[in-house]
């Protein structure tokens, strides 16, 4: 693993099985979209989750039948290596509920939970369970009088109340939490966790909220996400999509191998296409990219689709594939293994990845 100098240490937390902060990886998370009612999805979306490499699990938890849902599943051990997250809106009792049941960290807003001796019913119960709390603040939720103090400033406002917050957890002698302060913007969400970074040491968890679609939400969280990685800051992420779970995991990976943080999955390289494209390298790529979605090895693959550039750039990769006219060569590790028909190649190149992995 490579973690870069800059990226700063904060204090570890535990979550589960898993640490979170200080020089530990920065790990990807995500939630789930499914509903209880739909008992089989929601069985099955954690699977493809865990599957895609999901290193943390968030479920919104919405009344008491969540609660025995997730109690049921914690029995079942979907959530012995991967900790799940029960994410709580002004009902502290669930929280409470959650704690009890096993989950590994609840998600709270503590402007929005009832009050300070409610949010200290929850620190209690999290000590007593050994649980970890991530103190949830977003734009959208701010606290109206921390609004009105801080000038009406929403950015200033999300700083105010976290370290607010914080001194509170601090002052009833519980540690074990992490903080997210997400703003839809990507500019307030980029000040408000430089911010936050400056002031605490506690890890912070990554995100755009409600970023959009696969394309835009992406886009938004690579770049907000990536200006402040590079930086060093952020010790969890998620990236927020409109779109399946399993997704928000790829894009995740996708941000941190790009920085170098993680190497984790499939690399996939391959060309814009041109005139020179003499395949339906689209089509072949979008195959390439279903066939290696469930590799966890760190494989580097590039499709190219000329005789021209591609050769050179398919030599760089652990598996590279050059198209031509009817015959694409298949590269190993920069020397070329054989060329074969266009369209004997999909099986070609499932059969030497096997071998890879
Ligand atoms: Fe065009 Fe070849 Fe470059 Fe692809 S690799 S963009 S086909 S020149």
């Amino acid at each position: 693993m490579n973690i870069p100098k800059n990226r700063k240490k904060t204090k570890e937390i535990t979550i589960g099985k898993k640490k979170i902060g200080a020089s530990n990886p920065v790990l990807v998370q995500s939630m789930i979209k499914s509903k209880f009612s739909q008992e089989v999805l929601l069985r099955e979306e954690i699977t493809q989750l865990i599957n895609a490499g999901c290193e943390i699990i968030r479920i919104a938890v919405t009344d008491k039948n969540s609660i025995y849902c997730i109690k049921s599943l914690i029995t079942d051990g979907f959530f012995d290596t991967v900790p799940i997250v029960a994410d709580i809106q002004f009902d502290h009792k669930l929280a409470l509920l959650a704690l009890e049941a096993g989950v590994h960290c609840v998600r709270i807003n503590p402007g929005n939970i009832g009050g300070t001796e409610k949010t200290c019913e929850i620190i209690k119960k999290a000590k007593e369970k050994n649980a970890c709390i991530r103190i949830g603040v977003n734009s959208g939720s701010i606290d109206k009088a921390i609004l009105r103090n801080s000038g009406k400033d929403s950015r200033q406002a999300m700083i105010d109340s976290t370290l607010e917050y914080v001194r509170f957890f601090e002052n009833t002698g519980f540690y074990n939490f992490k903080i997210s302060a997400k703003a839809s913007s990507v500019t307030d969400s980029i000040y408000v966790y430089k911010s936050l970074s400056e002031k605490i040491n506690y890890p912070l968890h990554l995100g755009i909220t409600e970023a959009g679609s696969r394309f835009a939400g992406s886009i938004k969280s690579s770049v907000g996400l990536g200006v402040l990685l590079y930086e060093g800051i952020g010790d969890t992420i998620r990236v927020s999509l409109t779109d399946d779970s399993v997704n928000e995991v790829r894009a995740g990976y996708y941000i941190l191998n790009s920085l170098n943080l993680r190497n984790y999955g499939v690399d996939i390289i391959s060309c814009p296409t041109c005139g020179r494209t003499q395949a339906d390298l689209k089509s072949i790529q979008a195959s390439i990219e279903k066939i290696t979605s469930n590799v966890t090895k760190h494989i580097k693959i590039a499709v190219m689709g000329c005789i021209v550039n591609g050769p050179g750039e398919a030599k760089e990769a652990d598996i590279g594939l050059a198209l031509g006219l009817n015959k694409a060569a298949i590269f190993l590790k920069g020397k070329v293994l054989k060329r074969v028909e266009i369209k004997d190649l999909l099986s070609e190149f499932e059969n030497e990845l096997n071998k890879l992995i």
